[in-house]
C-alpha cells in the first residue's frame, strides 16, 4: 500500500486536530497549566496551515499561499513560545509576535510578488529556524526530566532538519518563481517526519505534564503552605529513622508572645511575622542546612557539619536580627522576639528524636528563664555559659 502526499496531509491535519483536542482537554482538567494551551492553539493555527496549503496545491493563488504562510508562522511562533512558557511559567507575547511577524515578512512580499521559489524558500527556513528554537527552549530545560525533554528536544530538531532539506532542494532547483505547491522528495520526507515527531511530542508533552503534577503535589505534601519552608512531617522523612551525625546541630526556636500578636494586631500581621521568621532562618541557610516550621510558631533548623560554636553564633544572630526588625502598622511599631534551645552533637551520633527533644527542653529552659534568649541542651554543660546565654 502507498500513501499518497494529500493523505499524509490530511493524516497529519487530523492527528495535529486531535493532539490540540486533547492538550486542550488537560488545560481543562489544570488551569494553571496555561503553557498546555499554548501548544493547543499553536496546532491549531497549523491544522489551518494544512488545510489551506491543500486548498493552494489544487488552486496555487498567491492570496491562499499568503494566508497559509500567516497560519504556519503565527503557528510556529506559538509553539516557541509555549516552549519558553513550559521552561520559564511565562508566555513571551512580544517575542512571539516578533518572530512571526519577521517570518511573514520574509515569506509574504516573494509569494505576493510572484516569486513563489524564493517564498517557499524562506518559508521553510523560517520554520525550520522557529523549530531549532524550539528545540532549544526543552534543552535548555532538561534539568527537570532529563529524558523526555533531550527526547522532544531531538524531535523538534529532526524536523527542523526536514525543513532545511526543503529549503535546500528548492535552491538547488534554483528556480525563484514555481507556479505550483513545491512536490518533491525532500517535501514527502518531511511530512513523514512531521507526523511520526508530532504524534511522539505529544505523547512525551502528556506525560511530562503528569510528571510535573506528580512532582507538585509531593512537594505540596512536604511543604508548609504559609512560608514555604519544610514541614514537619518532611523534616521527619529526612532524618527521622536514622542516627544524626556527630558534626550536625539542630536549633529550634519559638516566637515569643506570638498569641498576643495575634491578638492585639490580628492573624494576618501574626502570618507576616512568621513569613519573615522563615526568610531569616533561610537566609542564615548554607548549602545541606535545613530549615523547616515544625508547626504554630515553632521553627527548627538543622545545621550541617557545624564547627564548635557555630550554631550558638547562627541561633544568636537570628534572635538579634528578629529582635530589631519592625513592623509598621496603622501608625504603630510592632516588635518581637525569639526564643531558642540547641542541641549539638555529640561524640556518639544521635536519634533525631532524641537531638530534638534535647533542644525542645533547651528552649523550654529559655522560655523559663526570661524569654529572647538562647539555651544549649543540658548535656554540654562544658560551653561556658556567657556565649550561649544571650539576651534580656
Ligand atoms: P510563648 O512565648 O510561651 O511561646 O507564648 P506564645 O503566645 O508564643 O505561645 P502560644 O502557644 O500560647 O500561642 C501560639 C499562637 O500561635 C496561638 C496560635 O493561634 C498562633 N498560631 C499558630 N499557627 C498560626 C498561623 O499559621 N498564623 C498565625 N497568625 N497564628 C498562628
Ligand atoms: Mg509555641
Ligand atoms: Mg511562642
Amino acid at each position: 500500500m502507498t500513501l499518497d502526499y494529500d493523505s499524509l496531509l490530511i493524516a497529519l491535519a487530523v492527528s495535529a486536530g486531535c493532539l490540540a483536542a486533547t492538550l486542550f482537554g488537560s488545560w481543562f482538567g489544570r488551569r494553571t497549566e496555561t503553557f498546555l494551551l499554548s501548544c493547543a492553539f499553536a496546532l491549531l493555527l497549523i491544522v489551518g496551515g494544512i488545510v489551506v496549503s491543500g486548498l493552494y496545491i489544487d488552486r496555487p493563488e498567491r492570496w491562499i499561499g499568503v494566508v497559509a504562510y500567516v497560519l504556519f508562522h503565527s503557528a510556529f511562533a506559538m509553539g516557541w513560545g509555549a516552549g519558553y512558557q513550559f521552561r520559564t511559567g511565562r508566555f513571551p507575547a512580544l517575542a512571539t509576535a516578533a518572530w512571526a511577524i519577521v517570518a511573514m515578512l520574509l515569506s509574504v512580499p516573494p509569494m505576493i510578488t510572484g516569486y513563489d521559489g524564493a517564498a517557499f524558500i524562506a518559508e521553510n527556513s523560517m520554520i525550520a529556524a522557529a523549530l531549532f528554537a524550539i528545540a532549544y527552549q526543552y534543552w535548555l530545560a532538561r534539568d527537570e526530566a532529563p529524558a523526555p525533554l533531550t527526547a522532544i528536544a531531538l524531535l523538534y530538531s529532526v524536523t527542523a532538519v526536514s525543513f532545511v532539506l526543503c529549503a535546500a532542494v528548492l535552491i538547488a532547483g534554483g528556480k525563484l518563481v514555481l507556479g505550483t505547491a513545491p512536490k518533491n522528495w525532500a517535501e514527502d520526507l518531511s511530512l513523514a517526519v512531521c507526523i511520526a515527531s508530532m504524534t511522539g511530542i505529544g505523547a512525551l508533552s502528556l506525560a511530562l505534564q503528569q510528571w510535573r503534577i506528580a512532582a507538585r503535589h509531593r512537594l505540596d505534601a512536604i511543604t508548609d503552605p504559609l512560608t514555604g519552608l519544610l514541614n514537619r512531617r518532611a523534616l521527619f522523612d529526612r532524618y527521622g529513622t536514622g542516627a544524626i551525625d556527630t558534626t550536625t546541630a539542630i536549633v529550634v526556636f519559638d516566637i515569643d508572645h506570638f498569641k498576643a500578636i495575634n491578638d492585639t494586631y490580628g492573624h494576618g500581621v501574626g502570618d507576616h511575622v512568621l513569613k519573615v521568621f522563615a526568610a531569616l532562618l533561610e537566609a542564615n541557610c548554607r548549602t545541606g542546612d535545613i530549615a523547616a516550621r515544625l508547626g504554630g510558631e515553632e521553627f527548627a533548623l538543622v545545621l550541617r557539619e557545624v564547627m564548635p560554636g557555630r550554631a550558638e553564633l547562627v541561633a544568636e544572630r537570628i534572635r538579634r536580627t528578629l529582635e530589631d526588625y519592625e513592623t509598621r502598622l496603622d501608625g504603630s511599631v510592632i516588635r518581637c522576639t525569639v526564643s531558642a534551645g540547641i542541641a549539638v552533637g555529640r561524640s556518639i551520633p544521635m536519634h533525631f528524636d532524641a537531638m530534638l527533644s534535647a533542644a525542645d527542653k533547651a528552649l523550654y529552659a529559655a522560655k523559663r528563664t526570661g524569654r529572647n534568649r538562647i539555651e544549649l541542651s543540658g548535656y554540654l554543660h562544658a560551653v561556658p555559659v556567657e556565649t550561649v546565654r544571650t539576651g534580656s
